[in-house]
């Protein structure tokens, strides 16, 4: 029979699956001897059968808890149901689900209190101790059990102390019945009833828990983070320790490293007479960890050495709530800390220095979207150095973000479904905020700590934070915010840097951050494992440059079509395509010829004896012709002819497709002199280079080939214009090489017959994909919607490769170039070369390479290696 409740020291193997992260974590912590306070796991199985079927409480679960609470009282030689014993054994009833979900479930505390037990708990410690205690409860299971706001309560406490005219710390015993009478009446007023019954109250905390993996936030979170709605909660019943007992009782949570930055060392915060709620609620902003040193300096030695065996035992930065009463050390949970991407890179680097994982392990736990989140943008420096912040935080998660700020999380979701891009400001954020916060650029509270909700959850989504800005006044109900002379309203522009915790007034310009050392390290690691390489679809001698800074093994796509565009190259390609007679076509060619041999020349200077395959043009002609009426005017006028030739001369080049029209290669086989050109101004570039020692091996792609004849063809005609190139200049023929895209299905199909033309092959999964599809790759965006709301596509296949159609394209052309030529090498310079997805396929039907744009580099490394772990 499947067991239902576990106690923390018998599950031999905790499996998270089945008890939950907290109690899998729970159980591992006692059975390694650390003091943690005693208690059992109700399983997340428990859960699901109860949440389809309620009745398996009474009949089933029920007695099987009554049991497990006797054991309980045992183990603990407390009593938790008599109402008159002194040895009062109170528990916590707390959620714990498969994955880590901060704050989305719940989570009530003192369980065991009522009227009776609080005045046996008074005597044990103190009256307002007691009554605090009795109060939480009260106030939680209203908010639980009954979704009755925890405010209510509050506002009444507040009240009571203005009547009173002292704090609740001072009240007398009558003075907190009072207030107690008035709680109750709250439950009384909805036609409900706070139980007196400790067992009762159990059972009610249990079921609640148990349906709070269905509530709202919880589902989003789910969705967010993906995780499986049919995993269920855990509950964990827990003795309850005190850190509300005195000025040597504390809570606190703390991470072993920097869950921001991933530095080395105890980072966390405490508050000393609280409970756990008020850390991590951000209600009092808490004092940092090491402050505990002089505070309590035995349990603070103590938290030191437990919290570096739990890092030992897991092998990973953990964070840890701890409670201390009355000097006593007690851990509550551990698990593996949520942090940044900076943090996780910091991190897996540091525990393969310290020994504690392999480079391996590390590459697995460094997920490319950590990359991604670290190649976030930052404010540009130039733009900062002229402006000064108007207020301070902590930085809470990184990041750079500017918006209009809005101050409660339904007015963040309204303004940013209507395209605004929103920074939420709140005093602190509740869980019942999430999908505000899923909506906005950045958050800004103005109390909380590193660990408060806003900060967790933030840091979870890669999101900007910036947390405990006390100088922002926040005022929701006029929607202004007030920091110093300075104040806000609704939908003015700030700008939030989550990395320094400033705030500015107004939006500042980002750029992108990467070039760090570690991340420069662990893509070394990366690179070492991968047997895909990784080049660059680049032409600009920026692209290239930051190609090289990301450390591309060479550029598997130069596109020269990309160098035609700037004003005075257009009008010469005009000229070119729009000429008469040779002469003016000769004139056109001589001079782009003299521009891309400047080009390349600077492109080669760059890369040096790396490979760079230089694709010769591609688009039809017509895409460089005028398209307004002012242009064409402008081209009459450059020309000296008459607008109404021109336009006739125009109209003539329109294709009614032009993507399967007069383009690629085929303009190679109507105009050979625009790739010997081409091919001239490479060659010449090459060869003064060469003369400098640059050991440069040219390398020329032919696009959108179909038919081993076009191939055949257009390498003849390259190759005698390179044979001239090399008698004109009186120079030894050196190597080249001159290859194909396969880009067509034809040419996919029939790869074999290309082979013996090809010196190298790249597969063009952009056009592949939009002639395999049939789908235009520059219309697609107009209908692609309705194939995901319908469920025909889950996916843009421009985007991630479509593995079963265009892949097996993809393997048929593989397996009959390397029946052939086995050294051959074939790459990928389509978009989906940049995919983390895509790489995986492509890496298992063996291309060498994959290209993409500059940016997307780091996190392609990092794919491949990933695809071979
Ligand atoms: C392709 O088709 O995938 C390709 C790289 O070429 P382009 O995008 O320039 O057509
Ligand atoms: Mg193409």
């Amino acid at each position: 029979m499947q067991r239902n409740i576990y106690f923390f020291q018998e599950a031999a193997a905790p499996d998270p699956f089945i008890l939950g992260g907290k109690g899998a974590n729970l159980a591992i912590m006692t059975q390694i001897g650390l003091p943690i306070p005693k208690g059992f796991t109700i399983t997340t199985q428990s859960c699901m059968v109860y949440l389809k079927d309620p009745n398996f409480f009474e009949q089933v679960l029920s007695n099987q808890v009554l049991k497990a609470v006797a054991a309980l009282e045992e183990l603990t030689q407390k009593n938790f149901k008599q109402s008159t014993d002194e040895n009062l054994l109170l528990v916590s009833v707390r959620s714990g689900a498969p994955f880590s979900m901060p704050g989305m479930m719940d989570t009530i505390l003192n369980l065991g209190l009522n009227d009776a037990r609080v005045l046996l708990l008074a005597k044990k410690t103190n009256l307002a101790f007691a009554f605090d205690c009795y109060r939480r409860l009260l106030q939680m299971f209203a908010d639980v059990v009954y979704h009755i706001p925890k405010e209510n309560f509050n506002l009444l406490l507040k009240k009571a102390e203005d009547d009173f005219q002292q704090t609740c710390q001072q009240f007398s015993l009558q003075q907190h019945q009072v207030v107690i009478e008035q709680f109750k009446a709250i439950y009384q007023k909805q036609g409900l009833q706070f139980p007196q019954d400790p067992v009762d109250q159990l059972f009610a905390a249990i079921k609640a828990v148990f349906q709070s993996w269905n509530n709202q936030r919880a589902k989003v979170y789910r969705q967010l983070h993906k995780i499986s709605d049919t995993l269920g909660s855990a509950v964990n019943v827990q003795e309850m320790v005190f850190g509300n007992s005195g000025l040597t009782s504390a809570t606190g949570v703390v991470f072993t490293r920097n869950p921001a930055t991933g530095e080395k060392g105890l980072f966390g915060e405490y508050l000393l007479n609280a409970q756990g709620e008020d850390v991590v609620a951000g209600i009092r902003t808490p004092e940092n960890i090491h402050h505990l040193q002089t505070q309590l300096p035995k349990a603070y030695q103590e938290l030191l050495h437990y919290t570096q065996l739990l890092e030992k035992h897991y092998r990973d930065m953990q964070d840890i709530e701890f409670t201390i009463e009355e000097g006593k050390l007690y851990l509550l949970q551990t698990r593996n800390g949520k942090r940044t991407a900076k943090a996780q890179i910091q991190i897996c680097y540091d525990l393969v220095q310290e020994q504690m994982i392999d480079k391996k392990e590390a590459l697995r736990r460094i997920k490319v979207d950590d990359l991604e989140q670290l190649l976030h943008p930052t404010f540009e420096a130039n733009a900062l150095n002229k402006t000064q912040a108007f207020a301070k935080g902590l930085p809470a998660s990184p990041g750079a973000a500017s918006g209009i700020i809005t101050f409660t999380a339904k007015e963040a979701q309204q303004l940013a479904s209507l395209g605004h891009k929103v920074i939420l400001l709140r005093e602190e954020t509740s869980p019942e905020d999430i999908e505000g916060m899923i909506a906005s650029q950045a958050i800004v509270t103005s109390h909380g700590g590193m660990t408060s909700h806003a900060a967790v959850v933030a840091r979870g989504m890669g999101m900007c934070c910036v947390t405990g800005c006390e100088a922002l006044h926040i005022d929701e109900q006029t929607k202004t915010v007030q920091c110093g002379d300075l104040i806000l309203k609704q939908g003015d522009i700030i700008s939030v840097d989550g990395t320094t915790g400033l705030i500015y007034q107004g939006e500042l310009p980002c750029t992108m951050v990467n070039h760090d050392q570690i991340l420069s390290q662990i893509l070394l690691w990366a690179d070492e494992i991968a047997t895909v390489k990784v080049r660059a679809n680049a032409e600009t001698p920026q692209d290239i440059q930051n190609a090289l800074d990301f450390n591309a093994t060479g550029i598997g796509l130069a596109r020269t079509e990309h160098m035609f565009f700037n004003k005075n190259r257009i009008l010469t390609m005009r000229k070119l395509i729009l000429a008469d007679n040779f002469d003016e076509r000769n004139k056109a060619l001589a001079k782009l010829q003299h521009y891309q041999e400047a080009d390349f020349k600077q492109m080669y200077q760059l890369v040096q004896d790396k490979p760079m395959i230089i694709r010769l043009l591609d688009p039809p002609l017509h895409e460089f012709l005028p398209n307004t009426a002012h242009e064409l005017e402008e081209l009459a006028q450059d020309l000296a002819v008459d607008i109404a030739y021109l336009k006739q001369k125009i109209a003539k080049l329109q294709e009614k497709n032009p993507m399967l029209g007069h383009r690629g290669c085929r303009l190679a086989i109507s105009h050979p002199e625009i790739y010997q050109m081409q091919v001239r101004a490479i060659f010449n570039s090459v060869i003064t280079l060469r003369k400098s020692g640059i050991n440069i091996v040219p390398e020329i792609m032919i696009p959108l080939i179909a038919e081993a004849n076009e191939l055949s063809y257009i390498r003849q005609q390259i190759e005698a214009t390179i044979h001239k190139i090399f008698a004109e200049n009186h120079i030894q023929p050196f190597e080249y090489q001159i290859g194909t895209m396969l880009e067509l299905p034809r040419a996919c199909l029939k790869a074999d017959t290309l082979t013996p033309y090809a010196d190298f092959f790249s597969f063009g999964t952009n056009d592949l994909t939009q002639m395999t599809y049939g789908f235009s790759r520059d219309d697609i965006a107009k209908f692609i919607h309705f194939y995901h709301e319908k469920a025909i596509l889950t996916f843009d296949p421009f985007q991630k490769l479509d593995c079963d159609g265009v892949g097996k394209l993809m393997q048929i052309a593989i397996q009959h170039i390397r029946s052939i030529a086995k050294q051959k090498t074939i790459g990928v310079c389509g978009e989906v070369g940049g995919d983390p997805d895509s790489i995986f396929f492509l890496q298992q039907i063996g291309v060498d390479y994959v290209s993409c744009s500059p940016y997307r580099i780091p996190c392609a490394r990092l794919a491949a290696a990933k695809a071979r772990l």
